[in-house]
């Protein structure tokens, strides 16, 4: 299975998730939310494609990682590819986050019919950005996400309780 990437895998991120993060960057995104910081990833013919096993090989190899963060890019238009990447990180006992410009409740309503990928993905997933860039309600002072209609989802907890859970964040010391 291959999957398409705008860039090489980054390590050693502290800024997409809580701890020492290898950040996936997909290709191609429907969104096109103005004020975008990666429209490079927008087309969904750019980037290049790789093989989901040589991804998950390095990844096995990074020591001192908390977890991956999947981005783009819009994630979810390549979710089967990234169901198996996090399927693979999660049996590493690694988390996993995940960026999307989708709103979680509309994922929740497609994926049961339309994009059963979706609910694979979702599976492996702690926590879950959501939400396109709105540039009006763009904040600086925001950790983890641009704007603040976006919000952190605890995905396990939200499907659980059928609702949207908001993740809440460990202190260094419970983590
Ligand atoms: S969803 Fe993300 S990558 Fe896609 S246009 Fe919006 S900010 Fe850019």
């Amino acid at each position: 299975m291959k999957i398409r990437l705008a860039a090489p895998i980054t390590t050693g991120s502290i800024v997409d998730g809580p701890g020492l993060r290898a950040v996936i960057w997909t290709q191609g995104c429907p969104h096109h939310c103005k004020g975008c910081h990666n429209p490079q990833t927008h087309s969904f013919e750019g980037g290049s494609e790789v093989e989901v096993r040589d991804i998950i090989l390095k990844i096995s190899g990074l020591k001192l990682h908390k977890g991956i963060t999947i981005s783009g890019g819009e994630p979810l238009e390549q979710a089967a590819a990234c169901g198996e990447i996090a399927k693979h990180v999660k049996a590493m006992g690694m988390d996993v986050w995940i960026y999307t410009g989708y709103i979680f409740e509309d994922i929740i309503k497609k994926c049961e019919v339309a994009r059963p990928e979706w609910k694979q993905l979702l599976n492996y997933c702690d926590v879950m950005v959501d939400g396109p860039f709105i540039e009006q309600k763009k904040n600086l002072l925001l950790k983890f996400r641009g704007s603040e209609n976006q919000r952190l989802i605890d995905v396990r907890k939200s499907l659980e309780e059928g609702k949207v859970v908001l993740y809440v964040e460990k202190n260094f010391f419970s983590d």
